[in-house]
């Protein structure tokens, strides 16, 4: 045995390990250096005294090197909402569940073979162990969460797992890990779902979008991204009356490519907040073009995402570009998703209050499509409705044609404007016209056009007029 005053060679660490009766007096060794403040405690967690990071990665692969007949998995679980449990039943409580968890882990691998428990960080924990068949994996997750089910606690505790379960010979530990964090990534989140095995395309997908994330950050100074826009139109008379500002990245080698492929990469990393200050920029110039030609402009509206809930700055370089440009506030409204809406972004609430006292109309994009009540109709503030097409999707039914026309009905009594997206054919136009709605976004009448585009359509809208 190591004198405890030596640094603890990784060797001894996990041969102590192995050997229970030797692991036993390790943890008593343990128990005593840390009394004694000997920095041993650095290889285990002080609360549920499960081996951290690096001893979890020793021990699990001495036991890979040991025996390359066996299959070997690694299961990573977190808690959801760890934060909450912490700010609503206090530190004291977070750490009895953690010990909790550490205790539930530390029984399963004693009473399985080549089973090493982890405790990676906060309410990050791992199981390395082998395995025959993917099931048994899936019945310790289930174990887990049972037992946690069990467990006397004034929290609802969801925890997730991600499994990587190899069939590889020899994998190593971090391989095993990662891909483990991978799944467990895709699994967060979602209510009904306790595990995820992780899958190859995982890793692919996870790849291309690292890929695109970089090739993302070069886009913007490179200019390939630009905006499109698509025209609002009224139905009854065919006219257009205004557009969005839809961005696309113009690929180099993919072409052009639409945002649903890229906002939600932008989103976790931020990038977002600079994608959509640039569009609101053009639009503004495009704008400011207009008026200097004596034309009469048309109102476009900029999309807002939700992240900016976290930019300070949002109201001041809105304001600033309108001022800068000289244009007035109203010929670009602003789209904000109807979740930036509910009760609990009372920062944004507050914000688009401020904006709609400067003169800028705020417009609540995709109504209907999963946040929207009808209490947040009576809350919000907002100029603009933008009917999601969700509701247009299954207009043959009778059901749903009811819906849509008493949504109108509703809507039209609270003076605001409605705007329906997503009209691609003619017996769609018709229903809404006749329920009194007359705006509408869709392919029927125009898909998102390059900006030069949109100006040669108007422009021969407006001499159509003449
Ligand atoms: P959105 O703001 O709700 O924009 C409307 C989307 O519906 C656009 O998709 C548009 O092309 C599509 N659309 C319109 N009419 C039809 C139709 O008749 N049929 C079908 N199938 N689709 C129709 P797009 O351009 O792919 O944009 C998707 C979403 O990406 C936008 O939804 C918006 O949430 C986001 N987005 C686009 N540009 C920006 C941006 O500059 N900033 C931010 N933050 N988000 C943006
Ligand atoms: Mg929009
Ligand atoms: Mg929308």
């Amino acid at each position: 045995m190591n004198s405890m005053k030596e640094p603890i060679r990784e060797d001894a660490l996990y041969s102590s390990y192995l050997s229970s009766e030797e692991s036993k007096k390790r943890i008593y060794d343990y128990e005593v250096s840390k009394i004694k403040g000997i920095d041993e405690a650095a290889n285990y967690n002080f609360l549920t005294h499960l081996p951290v990071l690096r001893l979890f990665n020793v021990l699990s692969s001495d036991i890979i090197q040991q025996n390359a007949d066996l299959k070997f998995a690694v299961i990573m679980m977190d808690i959801s909402e760890f934060k909450a449990v912490n700010e609503f039943l206090g530190r004291d409580e977070g750490d009895r569940l953690l010990c909790y968890i550490g205790d539930v882990l530390k029984e399963i691998q004693d009473r399985r073979r080549f089973t090493v428990a982890g405790h990676a960080r906060a309410d990050l924990f791992l199981l390395f162990t082998t395995f025959e068949d993917r099931q048994e994996l899936a019945d310790i997750c289930l174990e887990i969460k049972r037992r946690i089910s069990d467990m006397h606690f004034a929290y609802k505790v969801i925890m997730s797992f991600g499994i990587c379960a190899s069939e590889d010979r020899q994998p190593s530990v971090s391989y095993l890990r990662d891909c483990a964090g991978i799944a467990l990534k895709k699994v967060k989140g979602k209510y009904f779902t306790d595990f995820n095995f992780f899958e190859d395309e995982m890793r692919t997908l996870m790849l291309t979008e690292k890929l695109m994330e970089s090739e993302l950050l070069l886009a913007l100074e490179n200019h390939e991204i630009v905006p499109y826009i698509q025209p609002k139109v009224d139905m009854v008379t065919g006219r257009i009356v205004g557009g969005e500002a839809l961005t696309r990245w113009i690929h180099p080698k993919h072409g052009v490519v639409g945002p649903s492929e890229f906002i939600p990469i932008t989103e976790k990393n931020g990038l977002i907040i600079s994608i959509d200050r640039f569009m609101w920029d053009q639009v503004f110039k495009y704008q400011r073009q207009v008026i200097s030609e004596g034309r009469k402009p048309l109102p476009i509206s900029v999309n807002v995402s939700r992240m900016h809930v976290h930019d300070r700055d949002l109201a001041e370089t809105i304001i600033k570009l309108q001022d800068e440009n000289d244009v007035p506030p109203y010929l670009v409204p602003l789209e904000l998703t109807e979740s930036a809406f509910t009760p609990e972004e009372k920062e944004m609430n507050r914000r688009m209050t401020d904006m709609r006292r400067h003169g800028f109309l705020i417009s609540m994009d995709d109504f209907g499509s999963g946040y929207s009540s009808l209490n947040m109709l009576k809350t919000s503030e907002m100029d603009e409705i933008k009917l999601d097409r969700i509701f247009l999707s299954d207009m043959a039914s009778a059901k749903c044609r009811t819906v849509v026309s008493h949504m109108l009905g509703l809507l039209s009594a609270l003076d605001v404007s409605v705007i329906v997206e997503g009209v691609e054919n003619e017996m769609q136009r018709d229903f809404l016209v006749r329920n009194g709605c007359a705006q509408a976004q869709g392919f029927l009448y125009y898909k998102p056009m390059p900006l030069q585009e949109f100006d040669l359509l108007i422009r021969k809208q407006e001499l159509a007029r003449c």
